[in-house]
């Protein structure tokens, strides 16, 4: 989307509480299960804790709350950020990966979850969980990281989660808006989509929105630092397709070259 700034990101809040929108957390929202006039704000944390936190002073300041899902990994698993975020009145919880990081193994990938999710309740209270989906990472399986929760359809309740950002937020139905590079075809402009928030005045709908910190610039250098790696990002990503479409065709064909030659 094109302004993907912070000013631009004021403008669009501004608008939804203009529109008379409730803004609701991952986790209040599965608590007051409203029918309509409901904005969920979810954040996830892929990459940048430190603009997390830039965008939640940004929210603080605007009088919103949200949900920021921060993953297990070096560069984004911080105490005093996560800490700092909680304070302030957001919901933060676990941004997992856990079948990726275990190569497509359950029984391994449901402990490391479990493990994982022990350490962030040791610095703040986490009531969901949301699956991160890595595209570029080369994955032995087929499925995502959710499907740990089709694998042992007890894991949400044995570990005492109200929902699962994905799976647990089907009923009533939701618009869902994302500023992921491969969901923006739906809207152009960060004003595209202020226009139909407009539009939606009547409120006979709820939206669930999806914005990464990383992908809103707060500066020039910032600005330019994300189209950059969009482009990267993006091109590499084509390129994995491709690949992968490759390997799946030639292994098509080895294959069916293993049917023919056992068949005689
Ligand atoms: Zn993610």
């Amino acid at each position: 989307m094109k302004e993907q700034t912070f000013s631009g990101y004021s403008k669009l809040i501004t608008e939804i509480i203009k529109s008379r929108y409730k803004i609701y957390t991952v986790d209040e929202y599965i608590n007051d299960k409203p029918q309509n006039g409901a904005v969920i704000l979810r954040h996830d944390v892929d990459v940048n804790a430190q603009q997390a936190l830039k965008l939640a002073r940004l929210e603080k300041g605007l009088g919103i709350k949200s949900t920021y899902y921060f993953r297990c990994i070096p560069k984004v698993y911080n105490e005093s950020i996560m800490k700092s975020i909680r304070e302030m009145g957001f919901e933060v919880g676990y941004h997992y990966e856990t079948l990726d990081k275990s190569y497509g193994d359950f029984p391994k990938a449901i402990q490391l979850f479990k493990d994982e999710l022990q350490s962030f309740r040791k610095v703040i209270p986490v009531k969901t969980v949301c699956a991160h989906g890595n595209v570029v990472r080369n994955k032995h399986y087929s499925g995502s990281n959710y499907d740990i929760f089709q694998f042992d359809p007890n894991l949400l309740v044995e570990c005492s989660l109200s929902a699962e950002a994905y799976l647990t937020m089907h009923a009533p139905p939701l618009v869902y808006i994302s500023d992921s590079i491969e969901r923006t075809k739906n809207f152009r402009s960060v004003d595209e989509l202020i226009g139909e928030i407009e539009l939606s005045d009547n409120k006979d709908m709820s939206y669930y929105m999806l914005f990464h910190p990383c992908l809103w610039a707060n500066g020039t250098i910032n600005s330019f630092q994300i189209s950059t790696k969009k482009i990267i990002y993006h091109n590499l990503t084509k390129a994995l397709e491709l690949f992968r479409k490759k390997a799946r065709s030639s292994q098509k064909i080895r294959t069916k070259e293993k049917q023919c030659t056992s068949d005689f």
